[in-house]
């Protein structure tokens, strides 16, 4: 007896599953499987996170805060998001602009389904994070994709944006540092392109997740902190995921306009409700506990710059390879298109014949290039990257 086809909605059908999770599981897969893999697909930190923060989530869970808390996050952590804003950018906000979430991502879908109706386009800049196009496409809108590559240090130009844009664009999405290519806009760029959005009225989606993975002397910039128009139409997206390695936790910030702030709030309401309640006293204690913090995050800082270098260094080292000297972030994005080969067959031929792994560009629109992730051991890396020499040796050119 054979049953009927029962088909799977369009959001089903239409969405395509992460590749970066799918390169990272064939890899540790094939480790699992004994196989000495060099892992440079994982994103996220390959620390632990700090033992303050895991103390504070497990007092807060023996206290017994096992309960349903405020949708939009516990009072005082959402205060102390606020104070961090203040204390960070000397943006003034208040506890109603700020909503928390299960993870980042979450904070961005939930920011995407607040602004965009089906039909909306929304002005991706590629190479983009892996998740982008899915959400505006399950919120029924349309990705607008605008490429800026290494000739450009992948970063947008205004003009570039502008061009992009219909009378049907309601909103940009910028997120700078970038995953995948770890660039850094200067806030001067940022403003240029922030310019451009207000002149034709859209809403901004700053994807802030790694505002404090910057190198050289780099500061971070706060897209609503360019000006009070600026402020009105900007949502802005941050987490405790890279920062503090805790992405296992779920936790994730939007700071916006408080009539968008309370529309994301009532979507999470019927959508997840709030984050687990013990671990937001975990990501309370990471921003009370400020010296604490600020050491751990210092050592993760400085181990993320060595192995950037390091492997910046031996990567430039591979006839044929060129990669740029990326500021922020925990990845590089070398370009590969010398080699003849498709990004996935290069990436696919370099797992089975090396145990390498890394994820290929066209997975963030970006043809040619290699994302690797340098959240990983130095030893890794200098054995990851001697392998990654022979295979190209080994390729003509
Ligand atoms: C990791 C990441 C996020 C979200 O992280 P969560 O684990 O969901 O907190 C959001 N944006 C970018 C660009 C990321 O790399």
């Amino acid at each position: 007896m054979s049953l009927p086809p029962a088909p799977l909605s369009t959001w089903a059908r239409n969405v395509s599953p992460s590749p970066t999770l799918a390169v990272d599981a064939k890899a540790k897969a094939l480790q699992a499987a004994g196989e000495d893999v060099c892992g440079f697909a994982a994103g996220e930190p390959d620390f632990d996170t700090p033992e303050h923060i895991k103390e504070a989530c497990i007092a807060a869970l023996r206290a017994g805060k096992t309960k349903y808390a405020p949708t939009p996050g516990i009072e005082p952590l959402r205060q102390a998001i606020v104070d961090r804003y203040a204390a960070e950018y000397g943006l003034k906000a208040t506890v109603g602009q700020v909503v928390v979430s299960p993870g980042g991502k979450f904070n961005c879908y939930l920011g995407v389904l607040a602004t965009c109706s089906p039909g909306d386009e929304v002005i991706v800049p590629a190479p983009y994070w892996v998740s982008y196009p899915e959400m505006v496409k399950l919120a029924g809108a349309v990705p607008k994709y605008v490429f800026a590559d290494d000739t450009t240090g992948f970063r947008l130009t205004p003009a570039m944006v502008e061009s992009a844009i219909t009378p049907r664009t309601r909103l940009l999405i910028l997120n700078s540092p970038s995953n995948p290519t770890g660039a850094v806009y200067t806030r001067q760029e940022l403003e240029a392109i922030a310019a451009v959005a207000l002149k034709h009225n859209l809403y901004i989606l700053s994807d802030e997740m790694y505002e404090h993975l910057v190198y050289d002397g780099v500061k971070p910039t706060c897209v609503a902190t360019f000006s009070k128009e600026v402020e009105a139409r900007t949502i802005t997206v941050a987490g405790f995921s890279k920062t503090y390695a805790m992405t296992g936790w779920r936790i994730g910030t939007t700071l916006a306009p408080a009539p968008i702030a309370k529309a994301i709030a009532e979507l999470q309401s019927q959508m997840t409700s709030n984050v687990t309640t013990f671990a937001q006293f975990g990501a309370l204690a990471a921003l009370k506990e400020k010296e604490k913090t600020a050491a751990a995050l210092k050592s993760m800082l400085t181990a993320f710059d060595r192995r950037r270098k390091m492997l910046h260094t031996a990567l430039n080292q591979i006839p044929g390879m060129t990669c740029l000297l990326a500021q922020g972030a925990f990845y590089l994005f070398p370009n590969i298109s010398s080699f003849g080969l498709k990004d996935m067959e290069f990436c696919s031929r370099l797992l089975d014949q090396e145990k390498v792994a890394a994820v290929p560009g066209s997975a963030f629109g970006a043809e040619g290039y290699l994302r690797l992730s340098y959240a990983t051991s130095d030893e890794v890396i200098r054995k990851g990257v001697e392998r990654l020499s022979r295979f190209c040796a080994a390729l003509k050119r």
